[in-house]
């Protein structure tokens, strides 16, 4: 399967559609899902092109990491969350429906499951409200 750049993470990127922006550099951006599958559910994407993890570059996932890191932390603190999942899928049998390489940062509550994936649209001024919540805990 090769990278297809009419995909809605591109478009994104490219600034096509707009986003619930939380955090970008020369690498990445970070931005809400608008289906979250918890509040506060956000998504780091790294600018340079690959599917999924199956043909993205070395030197791209070692950048990477480090963000991932960073908005985990800020997402627990942001939300006063109990706990973080990090979630990653690759190809259709793996769960992936955008072919642009992301990792999902869902913040977690005891006793809380995950919604369903790719599920309900959140009201956009929820999706504003905990991107700001999250910019302001990684400032
Ligand atoms: P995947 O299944 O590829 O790992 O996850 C794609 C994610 O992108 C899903 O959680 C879905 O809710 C989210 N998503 C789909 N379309 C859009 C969109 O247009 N904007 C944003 N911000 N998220 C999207």
């Amino acid at each position: 399967m090769t990278y297809d750049s009419s995909n809605i993470f591109a478009k994104i990127l490219r600034g096509e559609i707009p986003c619930h922006k939380v955090y970008e550099d020369s690498d990445a951006i970070c931005f809400m899902d608008v289906m979250p599958q918890g509040p506060g559910h956000a998504l780091i994407v790294p600018k340079a092109p690959s599917r999924n993890m199956l043909d993205a570059d070395p030197a791209v996932l070692a950048k990477l990491l480090p963000l991932i890191q960073k908005i985990t932390k800020a997402s627990k603190a942001a939300f006063g969350a109990d706990g973080i999942t990090v979630m990653q899928f690759n190809e259709p049998a793996g769960g992936q429906t955008v072919f642009h390489l992301h990792y999902h940062v869902i913040p977690r509550f005891d006793g809380v499951p995950l919604k369903s994936h790719s599920g309900k649209m959140e009201d956009p001024a929820i999706l504003a409200a905990n991107a700001e919540k999250l910019r302001a805990a990684l400032a």
